[in-house]
């Protein structure tokens, strides 16, 4: 990249060091032509392609504050909504795609959310799926009721069971 400071096409690189989360890499560098120092940030890129067409970078603050709405009077904490945030990220990522649509972040939530707490998950799948009647709510009730019995089993059959699942009554 150019020297910002006087367009020079070219730097040299004088330190290089991963930020503490591991998620980027921080480098000064130098101008050889002017001789000032800048620094970059080099990270994996991520952006996310809105409805609207607006292309902005992934963020899991913004995952964080659409959650936490559904979460309202749900016993989820900070670090729950941060946690599952995390999650979401390393699921989109797993496509390995620089660019992702908007669609599929809200995808990658409901699995997770639906771990954490089923009410803020049906909430969340009202707004995002659109529900429009009390058969949609039925249905997706109907479907969260068969994978918790789907959950008791594999329980049973395998104990590398969902953390916090509600003990149900096995057969
Ligand atoms: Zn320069």
């Amino acid at each position: 990249m150019f020297c910002p400071y006087c367009r020079y096409p070219d730097s040299r690189v004088v330190d290089s060091r991963t930020t503490d989360d591991g998620l980027a890499i921080r480098r000064r560098r130098q101008c050889p032509d002017c001789g000032r120092r800048f620094s970059t940030t080099e990270t994996a890129s991520l952006n996310v392609i809105k409805r609207s067409g607006v292309v902005e970078p992934f963020s899991r603050e913004k995952i964080v504050s659409g959650v936490r709405k559904a979460c309202q009077g749900r016993p989820v904490t900070d670090s729950d909504l941060a946690v599952l945030a995390q999650r979401v990220e390393e699921t989109v990522r797993l496509s390995g795609a620089a660019q992702i649509e908007a669609n599929d972040i809200g995808l990658a939530i409901l699995q997770p959310l639906r771990e954490l707490d089923e009410v803020a998950y049906l909430r969340f799948a009202s707004v995002y799926q659109g529900f429009d009647s009390l058969d949609d709510f039925e249905a997706a009730i109907t479907l969260l009721r068969v994978e918790h019995e789907a959950r008791v089993k594999d329980a049973d059959a395998a104990s590398a069971g969902v953390a916090g699942s509600p003990a149900g009554s096995a057969e």
